[in-house]
């Protein structure tokens, strides 16, 4: 299985990723390449970018199973002050960018939220600005991310996310990120995971599933919240998540944990071991503070 964590970009950017991938004896990871909630990003060093690279090398880490996430600040769909929507844009392509610099493959977005616009509108800005991002040169894939529903986000079921892949002028850089909690929030029962993936392959077509986030959800189905728990801790349970980490038609694909840290720990080492052994940690918390 390939299954690791958010880690934090941080001091050592790409290297300190790696050493935290490695410390919660993970085999892939996901990271934001600086704050999700600002714009602020530090230049690249590349000879840090070399260093990560070794190391993921010794470790037997394939880079290409590396997940970037594109800041929240991004807001494709709302086009009401277009020199804002422009900035989102604008910082999608740098954020292209660096990924290309790091060698990371692909990067997560939320597709956006459509504030007071309709959602036909809002399935045009974000075509545009996708289109405007992607062109023929493009070597990083977008993954849009299913949404939980809350407050005006698009991309909330499978046709919203296939409005989107079908306006899409290079359609072979463009795919999608499941994220287990905004399913269960958007209303799909994550306990027939077949059912839900069998109406994903008919529309869309599974081989554009390339991240899953494998969270638990505090909230029940069709909530519209968006709310994480730790693995086994919420209304989706143990076993449920244990079955789709590992259903055999996303064997391939990297299973991403977006759980919350414990009292400002990270309780990814511990979260791993539980879904590699497939046994329930009932004493997560006293591990992770131990
Ligand atoms: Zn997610």
């Amino acid at each position: 299985m390939i299954i690791g964590s958010h880690v934090n970009y941080g001091k050592e950017g790409l290297l300190g990723c790696v050493k935290q991938a490695i410390s919660y004896n993970a085999n892939t990871f996901m990271f934001y390449t600086g704050a999700p909630q600002n714009s602020i990003r530090k230049a690249i060093d590349m000879q840090d970018v070399a260093k990560a690279h070794n190391l993921l090398k010794e470790n037997n880490i394939n880079i290409d199973t590396i997940i970037c996430h594109a800041p929240y600040i991004i807001n494709l769909a709302n086009k009401a002050k277009p020199e804002a929507w422009q900035f989102s844009v604008n910082f999608l392509k740098e954020e292209l960018k660096r990924c290309e610099l790091l060698g990371v493959s692909y990067i997560v977005l939320h597709p956006g939220s459509c504030v007071n616009e309709t959602r036909e509108n809002a399935l045009q800005n974000i075509c545009g600005g996708l289109n405007e991002v992607i062109d023929s040169e493009t070597k990083v894939m977008i993954l849009l991310e299913t949404m939980a529903g809350k407050g005006t986000e698009y991309g909330i079921n499978t046709n919203e996310i296939k409005q989107i892949l079908n306006n899409i002028i290079y359609k072979n850089k463009i795919g999608v990120c499941l994220d287990t909690c905004h399913l269960n929030d958007s209303g799909v029962d994550m306990s027939n995971f077949d059912i839900y993936l069998d109406e994903f392959a008919k529309e869309i077509g599974l081989d554009k599933v390339k991240c899953l986030h494998l969270n638990d959800s505090l909230n029940p189905m069709g909530s519209h919240k968006d709310r994480h728990a730790n693995i086994g801790y919420g209304t989706i349970g143990f076993d449920t998540l244990i079955n789709i980490a590992y259903n055999p038609r996303i064997k391939d694909v990297p299973k991403i944990l977006e759980t919350p840290y414990i009292e400002d720990h990270a309780p990814y080492y511990y979260e791993i071991k539980a879904i590699l052994e497939k046994k329930f940690n009932d004493h997560l918390k006293e591990d992770v503070l131990k």
